[in-house]
């Protein structure tokens, strides 16, 4: 079996892993990163895409709104590219409790979260479609925030300072010799032979899979995972993040996210990862919960559900009434401390907004492990966007608009405005493996039509240059599939109609299975 050898082998590439690889180049380390995946497709890529100004949590984990903060600033200073700066309101509602707005506004003060009062009438000129009956409303620092675009961006950092990330690499076993954990066992998932790497440190960055991979080396992480369910609305119905002033509850945050609104969340304890179907109810509530801070959302047209999990550390003797109750913060383990087992580190929890102080200490922590003075340099430097073209609606129409002067645009993804050379240029960056690799990059079949059109023809260029490892029917099986999960849960009025169209042109037409 070949064998690799490296300083840092870290697992998971979602916003954590790759913070820490980014964090570790930067300080001249040899790195290597393995994703069982493509980038974002765990928790990193299922968010709300809230960049945190630390307003919801200042009351109930003053601790992790001071990080939100601080992070805040500096991720608007070194990735301004994958930041949309909305602005966010804190706003009372009258079903909201009214003596908690003056206890919030205090606590940000407390927690150097900026708070700023505006009058409900200035709130309204804003955003026209918030309830008219507001009370209160507080202008914060919140955003939107672009994880793809933000992962490919530490990607690129990390592979041109000479470190690799491999995705598609699922790490299958730890190796563990006297003592200490020695490397990793890897079996790469699109082609290839199993091979081993070796590794002074091992860092555990898998999210709501860290007790997975660290039960691998028979240790045990008390995780409970918390399923939290998400709906995109097709359009913009506002251009700022809105939250409710209240304690942190379900269905309380509205995101602007690229062309949809994103409506927030739910959090229901689940025993795996891969547990993540969406109940009826949770629709319901999350509906019925925006509609009261939007009167007319249930006019406009629910897009798509999905869900991320979170994991809660919860050692036994940490009592919580539910999942809300348990620190939202981050946690790294040094298993040499914990356990007597060296060489591995798992860092878990936190939010996206604080990916960079979690990959600061866990690098600070494997320094002082491997003996080396070298601090970190990430709040200082800039992080080139990807040179992908990531989703910017004004820059794909004037891309379109010069290609008509030229001759055909040829989009494949008319809702989303995705060129074939757009797709082809994916395609040579070598990490595309199926369809959804393609939506994560460039936002293909991420539209109204949620891939109807779009996906077989994006599945003919594949096959035309021999991309990923799928037949075209493969390909389109799993993108289909894959999309019928998230419109089912909102299988009623146009969705219902979309989707019967899509069963017409897929299985009908195309002769392609889709399951849900
Ligand atoms: C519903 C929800 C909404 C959220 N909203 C926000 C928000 O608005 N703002 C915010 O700042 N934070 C938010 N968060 C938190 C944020 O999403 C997470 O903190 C962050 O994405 C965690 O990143 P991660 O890298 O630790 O985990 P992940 O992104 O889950 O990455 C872990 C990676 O490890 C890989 N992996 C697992 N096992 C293996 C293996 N054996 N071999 C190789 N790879 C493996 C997985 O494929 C995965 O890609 C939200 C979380 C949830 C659940």
């Amino acid at each position: 079996m070949p064998t690799l050898s490296t300083q840092v082998l870290v697992i998971g590439g979602g916003a954590t892993g790759l913070g820490i690889a980014w964090d570790a180049a930067l300080r001249g380390l040899k790195v290597i990163l393995l994703e069982q995946g493509d980038l974002a497709q765990g928790t990193s890529g299922r968010y709300h895409g809230l960049l945190h100004s630390g307003g919801r949590y200042v009351t109930s984990d003053p601790h992790s709104a001071r990080d939100c903060a601080r992070e805040n600033a500096i991720l608007r200073r070194i990735i301004p590219a994958a930041i949309e700066d909305t602005g966010g309101l804190f706003v009372s509602t009258p079903a909201d409790p009214p003596q908690f707005a003056d206890r919030w506004l205090e606590a940000c003060g407390r927690c150097n979260v900026p708070a700023q009062e505006i009058t409900p009438a200035q709130a309204l000129r804003r955003e026209p479609m918030l309830n008219p009956r507001i009370s209160r409303a507080f202008y914060v620092n919140d955003a939107s925030l672009n994880s793809f675009h933000l992962l490919h961006a530490l990607t690129e950092s990390v592979r041109s300072s000479g470190c690799q990330v491999l995705l598609w690499h699922q790490v299958v076993a730890l190796l563990i010799a006297r003592q200490a954990v020695v490397g990793a066992r890897v079996r790469p998932l699109a082609q290839g032979e199993e091979f081993s790497i070796l590794a002074d440190v091992v860092v555990n960055a898998t999210g709501p899979w860290t007790a997975a991979v660290a039960a691998l080396a028979g240790l045990h992480i008390p995780l409970t995972l918390g399923k939290g369910t998400l709906i995109a609305m097709a359009s913009r119905v506002v251009n700022t993040v809105i939250n409710r002033c209240k304690p942190p509850s379900d269905g309380d945050i509205i995101v602007p996210v690229d062309t949809v609104n994103v409506l927030g969340t739910t959090d229901v304890p689940v025993s795996s990862p891969e547990q993540r179907s969406i109940e009826p109810w949770e629709i319901d509530l999350l509906l019925a919960e925006g509609e009261i801070l939007i009167p007319s959302l249930s006019q406009y047209r629910p897009l798509r559900a999905w869900a991320g999990i979170r994991p809660l550390y919860r050692p036994q003797e940490v009592e919580a009434i539910n999942n809300r109750s348990i620190t939202r913060g981050h946690i790294i383990l040094d298993h040499a401390e914990n356990d007597s087992l060296g060489g591995l580190i798992s860092v878990f929890g936190g939010k996206l907004t604080t990916f960079r102080l979690m990959a600061e200490q866990t690098v600070d922590l494997i320094c002082r492990r491997l003996g080396i003075r070298s601090p970190s340099l990430t709040a200082e430097t800039p992080l080139q966007p990807g040179h992908r073209r990531h989703y910017s609606l004004p820059a794909r129409l004037t891309s379109i608009e010069s290609a008509r002067a030229t001759g055909h645009p040829d989009l494949l993804c008319e809702c989303e405005v995705v060129s074939k050379g757009e797709v082809l240029t994916a395609l040579q960056g070598g990490d595309v493996a199926e369809l959804a690799d393609l939506m994560r990059d460039l936002r293909l079949g991420m539209g109204p039509c949620q891939g109807t059109f779009c996906a077989y023809r994006a599945a003919a260029v594949l096959a035309e240059v021999g991309a990923g490892a799928q037949t075209p029917q493969q390909a389109l099986h799993a993108f289909a599939s894959e999309r019928s999960r998230g419109l089912s849960p909102l299988a009623w009025g146009t969705t219902l109609r979309q989707m019967a169209l899509q069963h017409r042109v897929y299985v009908d037409l195309l002769h392609a299975e889709v399951t849900d």
